[in-house]
């Protein structure tokens, strides 16, 4: 190749990334058709180990996060900073309607229980994209500058209804996945199906704060069951839950300064009981503290336990409250992405600039934030308006990703990893 000694170190970046398409489509169909829920993603992250040590990764490591985590590190040809990516790996409880050729039929046990299962967010597509990175990156590991870290997480959507403890990006954080290296920056995308048609491959991000923090929780009472008949012999669990769930409600009423942080606080659970005449000893809410506030979660958190506590024991019963994930606010960092702009922009089809917008939605990878300075953007893949199908919304089961965005998003990312090396470099000196 006569070109290669003379040709830009991006202009080959684009290069890779256009014959390296295709396969990454391949790989994105085959995740899409082999769906794996929350921390049960055992055959993606195979499929991601093996490719990352295939690659020559100088370490990859597996079974992070309490589950399937997989972390790969790649040292650069030249000394520099460590720039950590992130993608998520896991599907929903959703039964797919797309008639894809490639849809999922794929079940799963999901706390005891069978259920559909589907990429309705689109993480096949973050895994596909983040793959391909590796395999660029891996060729062109003389001209990085650092290191970079590609972190393949479990659980973006949340554990399983029986699942134990922390996980997703708050358990990685919390076992010391990035303790050492210490990744100086995390970037990380997310699909946007905006329903625009027209709207594939662009890129949206925000300065500052995302919309809202959200606290997710498990309360359980514990009462004295018995006949239903003789109520004065048992204390009733599920009459306790009802008054909590009540109570609950004048927390964001009440607590809140409503002109400094919006507060909703939604129960989605409540369940209890095997028959109409027995008292059970036990009841169970599952719910989700929502705040634009992102400091205020420690004193939302307390008051849920004041109350929740509080009327279990008048009514002689008791009630525990667990906080099984913690989603912060999607905080981009300004400097970060002023810095990084340029990459962005560069990876935009040159008819759809790079769109600044005020807000974006959650995702668990703000927990990153604790660790360094992270930016998150989103990509669209809204379909085309001669698409005869029509997408629905992510998590909807019509829901569709135009894989003609992907161009755009391994583009950015390859972008972000191999220049933040750079400019780091220039800052240093
Ligand atoms: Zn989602
Ligand atoms: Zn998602």
């Amino acid at each position: 190749m006569t070109s290669d000694a003379t040709e830009t170190l991006s202009a080959r970046l684009d290069r890779h990334a256009d014959r390296i398409f295709e396969r990454m489509i391949a790989w994105r169909r085959d995740f899409h058709a082999n769906p794996e829920l929350g921390n049960q993603e055992h055959r993606t992250a195979g499929i991601v180990a093996e490719h990352l040590e295939r690659l020559g990764f100088d370490e990859v490591r597996r079974n992070l996060g309490g589950s399937t985590g997989v972390i790969g590190i790649l040292k650069g040809g030249q000394p520099g900073p460590c720039v950590a990516l992130r993608a998520d790996m896991d599907a929903l409880p959703v039964r797919e309607a797309t008639g894809l050729d490639f849809a999922s039929v794929k079940t799963a046990d999901w706390g005891g229980e069978t259920v559909p299962v589907m990429h309705a967010c689109g993480h096949d597509a973050h895994t596909a994209v983040q793959m391909a990175v590796a395999e660029i990156l891996a060729t062109e590991r003389d001209a990085i500058k650092g290191s970079v870290m590609l972190v393949f997480q479990p659980a973006e959507e949340g554990p399983a209804p029986d699942w134990q403890g922390l996980s997703g990006a708050e358990r990685m954080v919390a076992d010391g996945a990035f303790d050492d290296p210490k990744p100086d920056a995390f970037f990380c995308f997310h699909v946007l199906q905006d329903e625009r048609p027209g709207t594939a491959g662009e890129i949206r991000v925000h300065e500052g704060d995302g919309t809202y923090a959200m606290n997710l929780m498990r309360i359980k009472i514990h009462g004295r069951g018995g006949h239903g008949a003789y109520p004065w012999r048992t204390v009733d669990p599920l009459l306790i839950g009802a008054q909590i769930l009540t109570a609950l409600q004048a927390i964001p009423a009440k607590n809140v300064d409503v002109n400094e942080n919006a507060v909703t606080l939604s129960i989605g659970i409540f369940k209890g009981g095997t028959k109409f005449n027995v008292i059970p000893e036990t009841a169970e809410m599952e719910g989700a503290l929502r705040f634009t506030d992102g400091e205020s979660g420690p004193y939302l958190e307390s008051r849920v336990e004041a109350v929740a506590k509080g009327i279990a024991e008048a009514a002689g019963g008791r009630a525990e409250v667990d906080w099984y994930m913690r989603v912060p606010l999607v905080h981009n960092d300004p400097e970060l992405l002023r810095r990084m702009r340029p990459s962005l922009e560069r990876a935009a089809p040159a008819d759809k600039p790079v769109v600044d917008v005020e807000s974006c939605f959650l995702d668990d990878v703000s927990n990153f934030s604790s660790i360094a300075p992270l930016v998150f953007f989103t990509v669209g893949v809204g379909l085309d308006t001669d698409d005869p199908a029509r997408s629905g919304f992510h998590h909807e089961p019509s829901f569709q990703v135009n894989e003609a965005g992907l161009a755009t998003a391994l583009r950015a990312m390859v972008n972000l990893a191999v220049d933040y090396g750079y400019d780091s470099a220039r800052n240093d000196g």
